[in-house]
């Protein structure tokens, strides 16, 4: 019988169209391709690929579509692509849905979108001796809400199975305020986020800023995931949860995904300058930060896994004992030696995403 791994943060499709990276190769072709390309910080150094997913065991995903609509005269963060108007950034995600469809086709992926899918392909992979030809299940979100042009196009998005939106990406978004950025929801905001409660989205806090953040909470009253956020305490930038926010979220019945993006795992990182070698940064950072999640909760049922390990990075910025995603497999081990038991280990690697979505489609 096969364990099966949840990771809640991939940024499949982006990859796919905009890194141009067939994921469905094995990974060393991948990089192959790539060698001598200098447009983007990670080429050749990629880490993530459904072959390497299936050797880790991660049959369960969730994966993005996210495109910013990036307006003129604000501010822009270099390592985002961005689109020039709303109607491009949502065409761009209907681009990427395509992709998921068509690996879906090609037997490489399955959408999961209700309960009886959930249960349905859990029993698949963990009935499995072989999960080597199986498809990955993804259960489809948003990164950032820009391409939602109006109302009329959320419920559109929803009827391609999207189940979750982060509102904010980086910056000032069109519905809310993301990374490096201060200020509220507005009204925009507060409508989005009524309408995904009406239609039942989970809300990903993800991203949000403190500010947004807050009215956020206050504003949604559906289930809400931290699908990759690590810990302000830890490694100190706006980008991580303070603990009264990590607590706040706690309350909530929220669970909050690890992110292995090394910038979020040592302090003081710079992108393109500090290297994991000479930081030594490493998959115990990672378990550092389950471990504060589950030390606050005083418990292991909100902690888990959302590596975002293909989204704008490779190895160049990941823990330096990660060659590929199939490593997520390693974390167990070192759960266990910190103390961690069979059942909370259980519950860090897959059973609390399980749950969370058993409960938010039940
Ligand atoms: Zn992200």
């Amino acid at each position: 019988m096969a364990k099966l791994i949840f990771d809640a943060h991939l940024d499949l499709s982006m990859n796919a169209m905009e890194w141009n990276r067939d994921l469905s190769k094995p990974i060393a072709e991948i990089r192959e391709r790539e060698k001598g390309l200098t447009d983007l910080p990670d080429r050749a150094k990629g880490t993530v690929s459904l072959e390497e997913m299936r050797k880790g065991g991660i049959g369960l995903c969730v994966a993005t579509t996210i495109a910013p609509y990036k307006r003129p005269g604000i501010f822009n963060t270099p390592f985002v692509q961005g689109w020039n108007s709303q109607e491009q950034a949502w065409a761009q995600t209907q681009g990427q849905i395509a992709w998921y469809r068509t690996m879906e086709e090609k037997g490489e992926l399955v959408q999961i979108s209700n309960l009886k899918e959930l249960k349905a392909h859990q029993q698949l992979w963990e009935s499995s001796s072989d999960v080597s030809k199986l498809p990955i299940g993804y259960i489809l979100s948003l990164e950032g809400a820009d391409s939602i042009i109006n109302m009329k196009y959320l419920e559109k998005a929803y009827n391609n199975g999207l189940r979750a939106i982060g509102p904010a990406h980086y910056g000032p978004g069109v519905y809310a305020f993301g990374t490096d950025s201060t200020g509220g929801l507005g009204e925009n905001g507060r409508s989005l986020l009524k309408e995904m409660e009406r239609l039942e989205i989970i809300l990903d806090t993800t991203h949000l800023c403190d500010d947004s953040f807050w009215e956020a909470l206050e504003n949604y009253h559906g289930p809400l995931w931290a699908s990759h956020n690590n810990c302000r305490s830890l490694v100190p930038n706006n980008r991580q949860y303070a603990d009264e926010q990590i607590k706040a979220l706690l309350e909530r019945e929220a669970v909050i995904g690890t992110v292995f993006d090394a910038t979020m795992l040592i302090p003081g990182w710079e992108r393109g300058k500090t290297t994991p070698e000479e930081t030594g940064v490493g998959l115990k950072h990672v378990v550092q930060q389950i471990d504060y999640v589950c030390q606050l909760a005083g418990h292991s049922k909100h902690a888990a896994i959302g590596s975002d390990l293909d989204g704008g990075f490779g190895k160049e910025q990941a823990p330096i004992d990660l060659e590929t995603i199939a490593d997520l497999n390693k974390i167990p081990e070192l759960l266990k030696e910190k103390g961690y038991s069979e059942s909370d280990i259980d519950n860090i690697m897959y059973k609390n995403w399980l749950r969370f979505l058993e409960k938010a489609w039940g």
